[in-house]
């Protein structure tokens, strides 16, 4: 049966045909027919093979100019060294390849968690697996805010509107059916009756049974066309890689200038060329890449712990630099774990007694406590619980929610009130229904009662009244006065200031002939109730880090502005900053917005339009904003501001899309420890790279330096690559794994504008190559005069071995210990204590580990020219190399001393 003609069967004859039913597959067909069709992925184009990573770090250049000279080295019967140098070229690939392959592995099962989830009906009831577990024939239903996971034909629609611009281009929703079309050769955008793969519903809910999955969907199809889009690269990745590009030019261009230098004063031609070659790879960090990816990996998966999943990769560098962080209110800085506390029936209040889902408490009014049975209390309980598409379950003991918690404390307070919640659905069953949106902020739904038809309203207080003319009063209907709307409006900011979140309740009798687009008007207005959210636990705590930071906190909520301002002081949001509502926020013009944007500490009653202009401003004043959001509606602002950032649990799958970064717990905090992750991440990129760095300019200035003075070359080309290549990896490694300084949270963000390399790091890397230089050459000069009476051209063999010997292990040990300078640009490494990045120390001993047997098996010794060093030896090497410690540790110390005073 052809694919493209499922829209003109009846659903009768799709649920025929594809062997299924209105209750789903079994679970044990489903895991069959997954096996027949294959998951529902889209493949993915070719993957990275382990053997295309491990080649591909053979592509840099110097690494060929590396090969060549192992050929040349083997033409001029230097065989060892050639094959030493190809040994450890080889060794260094691998080196990368572990790193490269591990990091990918990290991302692509990050990439797995953040993968689509899917609600299927199965054995008749509903559940959520995973989008790839589809198959077809099994009922999905859909709800506003889905990705549909599959292309499948609509079983039933309820004012159910689909944006299909991904797959169709065309940016008009499409209102969906589930009524058979007769004509053929329809095109994509006309079959109604379908859903596709990657498309978006963007308002009411609907249920349908797949028809394709995977490659056999029309996205699928398109992908095949398309093949697989690449992953950018993060703008550090590539300011890094120019970084790099740029070190590679400088390297060559020393290393000829140096290679002419030396054949000039007479070293032989081939010699100098491994020579050179060598040098140009001195300077290069051979290892850069591979750290970096592993760095942000390894960050990456950091943050999973602490809640944050990543989505794209940049967000971890831009985390760090955030300078403001615009939250929703409801789920976010709030538990979203509502309980109604008063309602407002009556003309009167009444508190409602009880904490948390669980139904058990009482209601009293002034006069006492209040029976069950008060005809209004039932009247306005049963309005909101019939308007509502939200369930009360006790599962082992525990109430729970299924639903909008918004909803879910109405059930509650309706079941307190003694309501059988499901009998009365099923009395007074639901014929059509006006979805909630935050936009509208209130939803309707019409009835069957035995009188005839019905329409129950909730919403905004303010916006239930403007469709309000009547006032339920002492059991009869009346209509309403302006006096009563401004008491009503009074009382209900009153219970707004108590931190309460308020909804206004009213029907509407309708005739049976009634037109949806006139049913709210004329309305009665039953009465109110107001629900408690109470803060998230250490919401308050990170609020204040985040003020420590230099962070701004924004809330923006939906709900009224004195609810808003209740709980943002509560949280210490709003100090002595400015409320603004979405009405005031659009009498606004663009400039008066921006005159007082930054201002600006609680936005109230905004729907998620204004998102985008918030964001637009503060854009326009240099910010880098983080920006939560769970809606549809929120994309927008997701995808424009700096880092979107989407609820993993309430959010909708449209939101999770649009954004860098998922909240796998919904929490404020969750954010803040993130900011916190990246900036540390971003520090150690800058530690490590200046550790790199610096270990280099440390050997190029010896080298440079002993060729000037006409000293005999310090070090072999080899004993070069092996320093670079095998022994900085694991401590650049070690310095990206580096824990968070104290007081990296007390600083201000910092400006996104500013290069990697700050003042201080290029510092660091001239002074700390410096003395590194000094230091090796030092030990290198010392050497050789001890044994040559002066005449450094008349040293025997062994001597000059001794002295590249003591050169090797020293510049090794120099630049270990400068390694643990570089943990910090500013505290002291004693303070931090030596001892807490336990990387390090374990990358301290691989580095004893791999120089000992290079010194002490003969056979290595040999290939390295290296002679074995006594006990006298490595004490002077070591402790001279200590220097390097002490010398950054007084210039950390003066800086202080400097900053205090300029602070006073
Ligand atoms: P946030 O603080 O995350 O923006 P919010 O819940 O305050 O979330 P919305 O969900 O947009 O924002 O709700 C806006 C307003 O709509 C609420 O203040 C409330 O008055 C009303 N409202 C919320 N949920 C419902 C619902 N299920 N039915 C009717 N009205 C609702």
């Amino acid at each position: 049966m052809n694919n493209t003609d499922w829209y003109r069967l009846t659903i009768k004859e799709v649920i025929e045909t594809l062997g299924t039913g209105e209750s789903g597959l079994t679970t044990q067909e489903a895991r069959a027919r997954l096996l027949k069709f294959g998951p529902n992925q889209i493949r993915e184009g070719e993957k990275a093979s382990p053997w295309k990573i491990f080649l591909g770090q053979f592509k840099s250049f110097l690494i060929l100019v590396l090969i060549i000279a192992a050929v040349i080295s083997a033409m001029i019967g230097k065989h060892l060294e050639a094959i030493a140098i190809m040994a450890i070229v080889i060794l260094a690939g691998g080196l990368g390849f572990v790193q490269e392959y591990q990091a990918e592995r990290a991302l692509e099962a990050l990439k797995k968690m953040a993968a689509l989830k899917a609600r299927v009906i199965r054995e008749g009831q509903e559940k959520e697996i995973a989008a790839s577990d589809l198959v077809p024939g099994d009922v999905i239903s859909l709800r506003t805010g889905d990705r549909v996971a599959a292309d499948a034909r609509l079983l039933e629609a309820i004012n159910l509107k689909v944006d299909e611009a991904s797959l169709t281009g065309e940016s008009q929703t499409v209102d969906k059916s589930n009524q058979v079309i007769q004509e053929q050769n329809v095109s994509l955008g006309d079959r109604n009756n379908m859903v596709f793969m990657g498309t978006n519903v963007t308002y009411g809910r609907g249920q349908a049974v797949v028809v394709a999955t995977g490659m056999q969907t029309e996205f699928g199809k398109i992908a095949q066309m398309l093949g697989e889009i690449e992953e950018k690269q993060t703008p550090l990745q590539i300011s890094i890689d120019r970084v790099a590009r740029w070190i590679g030019i400088f390297a060559l261009t020393v290393s000829l200038l140096v290679g002419l230098l030396g054949v000039i004063q007479g070293h032989p031609l081939l010699e100098m060329f491994v020579w050179t070659v060598a040098l140009a790879v001195a300077i290069v960090p051979e290892a850069l890449p591979a750290v970096m990816t592993m760095t942000l990996a390894i960050g990456v998966h950091r943050m999973v712990k602490r809640h944050a999943l990543i989505r794209k990769l940049q967000a971890v560098e831009t985390l760090g630099a955030v300078s403001i962080i615009c939250s929703d209110k409801t789920g976010t800085l709030t538990e979203d774990q509502m309980t109604v506390r008063k309602i407002w029936a009556n003309h009167r209040f009444i508190e409602v007694s009880g904490a948390g889902y669980e139904p058990s408490g009482n209601f009293s009014a002034e006069e006492g406590l209040l029976d069950s049975n008060d005809e209004h209390l039932k009247l306005l309980l049963s309005a909101s619980v019939l308007c509502n598409d939200s369930q009360l379950s006790n599962e082992k003991g525990l109430w729970t929610i299924k639903g909008d918690p918004t909803e879910g404390a109405l059930v509650v307070a309706a079941t307190k009130a003694k309501i059988d919640v499901r009998e009365l659905r099923r009395k007074i069953p639901r014929m059509d229904e006006i979805p909630f949106s935050s936009e509208r902020k209130r939803m309707t739904t019409i009835h069957l009662n035995h009188e005839g038809n019905i329409a129950y309203s909730k919403g905004a207080v303010e916006i239930i009244l403007q469709t309000c003319d009547f006032i339920y009063q002492e059991g009869k209907e009346r209509e309403i006065t302006p006096k009563d709307k401004e008491v009503i409006l009074k009382d209900a900011y009153s219970m707004s200031q108590e931190s309460l979140r308020v909804l206004g309740i009213a029907y509407r009798k309708l005739d049976s002939t009634y037109s949806k687009d006139e049913v709210e008007f004329h309305m009665v207005f039953l009465g109110a109730v107001g629900m408690i959210d109470p803060p998230r636990r250490g919401v308050k705590e990170a609020v204040e880090s985040c003020r420590k930071a230099g962070i701004k906190v924004i809330m923006i909520t939906g709900d009224h502005k004195l609810t808003a301002v209740a709980i943002a002081q509560e949280l210490g949001i709003l100090e002595n900053g400015r409320v603004l509502t979405g009405t005031e926020l659009d009498a606004l013009t663009e400039k008066e917005f921006e005159r007082i944007v930054e201002d600006v500490q609680v936005y109230a009653r905004v729907s998620p339009a204004h998102k985008l202009r918030i964001i637009d401003a503060l854009a326009k004043k240099g910010k880098v904003v983080a920006m939560t959001g769970d809606g549809v509606n929120d994309a927008p602002a997701l995808k424009k501001a700096d880092i979107g950032v989407a609820m993993g649990i309430t959010g909708t799958d449209v939101s999770k899309e649009a954004s860098a970064m998922i909240l796998t717990d919904d929490n404020f905090v969750s954010i803040v420890k993130a900011v916190e992750e990246g900036r540390t991440i971003f520090a150690n990129i800058r530690k490590f790279l200046t550790y790199l760095l610096a270990g280099n300019m440390g050997a190029v200035f010896a080298y440079v330096v002993a060729l000037l003075l006409k000293l005999p070359l310090p070090l072999t080309a080899l004993q070069i690559l092996y320093i670079n290549l095998i022994m900085d990896g694991p401590k650049a490694v070690a310095l990206g794994l580096e824990p968070p300084e104290p007081g990296i949270m007390e600083q201000p963000p910092r400006n996104p504008k500013v290069n990697i390399f700050s003042r201080q790091s290029l510092g660091y890397i001239l002074g700390g190559g410096f003395w590194i230089g000094v230091v090796a050459l030092g030990v290198f000069v010392w050497t050789l005069g001890s044994g040559s009476s002066g005449d450094f051209q008349r040293l025997s063999e062994h001597q000059l071995q001794y002295a590249m010997t003591m050169f090797f292990v020293t510049l090794t040990m120099v630049r270990t210990f400068h390694a643990f300078n570089c943990r910090s640009m500013d505290t002291s490494v004693f303070k931090l204590g030596l001892l807490s990045n336990k990387w390090l120390i374990l990358a301290f001993f691989v580095t004893i580990l791999t120089i000992l047997p290079i010194l002490y098996v003969p056979f290595l010794q040999n290939i390295f020219k290296v002679v074995p060093l006594n006990l006298k030896d490595w004490l002077i090497a070591t402790s001279v190399s200590v220097t390097v410690l002490i010398v950054v540790e007084i210039v950390k110390l003066l800086q202080r001393a400097r900053r205090r005073t300029s602070q006073r």
